[in-house]
């Protein structure tokens, strides 16, 4: 079992958690970050990494994907430590005040406060309508993200969906893979026009097979993925070969376990005192787009605020006996952990 100890979880690696770690930092508090998603940037990464935002204080423009890489290159300074894909499930208030975050492949954070930054929750794949499906999930052939490419090497693999996603995971793995198929229901890609041609070059160059007007309708194997049905809409069927079918019709935001915590809720977002954005439960505090309060705006520079003020509040719960001075980074400069 994976255990690490820090000061500070933060559950999130969107906008907001990456900027606590930074506040975090200036009052030298460690942070480990756990995200649900195999990438940090959150929202932002995962919906809209090429859109410029025009709100962010001192950058009239910024592409979503530049803003996640500042975030990141700011808290170098800091060493957070992170565990990428894998979902927080629960935690455990330990005698002492401290807790024991646990993940839901068993990853144990211990730490002396929590911060929720889960946004609008933990991102969930929308999985076809295929009996079966869950029988190959868990590492035997079904996977609704690509965590790590490299597990997929010299397979055979089936991709469907029409979006970004599926587009730039088939001319990723066609590289990678023995062989790749790409299964989508219509005829013209939802995803960018430039990574539709070259799904189409990547065709016509024989590395990738492309079946369009149709879809996997059932999955075989015997423990393992042997293989898929794939139906054609005029419903001719076909059985294929495969080590991995790989669905990737998008992401659904749910509030997940975080919302069986106990926790005060209001319309699913965590209700939060703004003096240090504490929830009900004294220790675990909620910044950003997962927390509630009168007046509350879901915007980035809402949520870097509320981490600022956060991290006072996390300082004071960890050594209640100390008092913290403000200090500027101009005077200051940027201390490393
Ligand atoms: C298309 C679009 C355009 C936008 N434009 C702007 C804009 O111009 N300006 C602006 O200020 N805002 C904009 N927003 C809103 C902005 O993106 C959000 O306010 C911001 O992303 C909130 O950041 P966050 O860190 O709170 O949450 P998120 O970015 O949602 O990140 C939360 C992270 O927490 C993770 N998580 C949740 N639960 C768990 C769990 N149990 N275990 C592990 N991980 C978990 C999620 O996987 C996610 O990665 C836009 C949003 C969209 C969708």
């Amino acid at each position: 079992m994976n255990s690490v100890s820090t000061d500070i979880c933060i559950i999130g690696a969107g906008p907001v958690g990456l900027f606590a770690v930074f506040e975090a930092g200036l009052l030298k508090l460690r942070c480990h970050v756990v995200d649900a998603l195999p990438q940090v940037g959150g929202q932002l990464s995962e919906i809209y990494p090429k859109k410029p935002i025009y709100d962010i204080p001192g950058f009239p423009e910024v592409l979503a994907g530049d803003l996640v890489q500042n975030l990141m290159r700011q808290i170098e300074p800091f060493h957070p430590t992170f565990t990428l894909g894998e979902r927080v499930e629960g935690y455990e208030k330990l005698e002492d005040g401290s807790f024991r975050v646990t993940t839901i492949d068993g990853t144990e954070i211990l730490c002396k406060a929590i911060a929720i930054a889960g946004g609008l929750g933990s991102f969930e794949p929308r999985k076809p309508a295929i009996d079966s499906l869950a029988d190959f999930e868990g590492g035997k052939g079904v996977y609704y993200m690509v965590r790590d490419p490299e597990t997929f090497r010299n397979q055979r693999l089936v991709i469907a969906g029409g979006g970004d996603s599926a587009l730039d995971w088939t001319i990723f793995l066609a590289e990678v893979a023995k062989e790749v198929t790409l299964v989508h229901r219509g005829t013209t890609f939802r995803g960018a026009a430039d990574s539709a041609e070259k799904v189409k070059n990547l065709h016509e160059a024989g590395k990738v097979k492309l079946v369009l007007s149709s879809n996997v309708t059932h999955v075989h194997g015997n423990g393992q993925l042997h293989g898929v049905t794939i139906t054609a809409n005029d419903g001719t069927a076909a059985q294929v070969e495969a080590d991995s079918f790989i669905p990737l019709f998008g992401l659904t935001p749910k509030l997940g376990p975080i919302g069986e915590w106990g926790l005060e809720l209001e319309d699913d977002a965590v209700k939060v005192n703004t003096v240090d954005y504490s929830t009900s439960e004294p220790g675990i505090f909620a910044i950003g787009d997962i927390n509630t309060y009168p007046g509350k705006l879901k915007l980035i520079l809402c949520g870097f605020h509320e981490a600022a003020l956060m991290c006072q509040g996390a300082f004071k719960y960890i050594n209640p006996d100390k008092k913290y001075v403000l200090k500027y980074t101009t005077v200051n400069g940027v201390p490393t952990l």
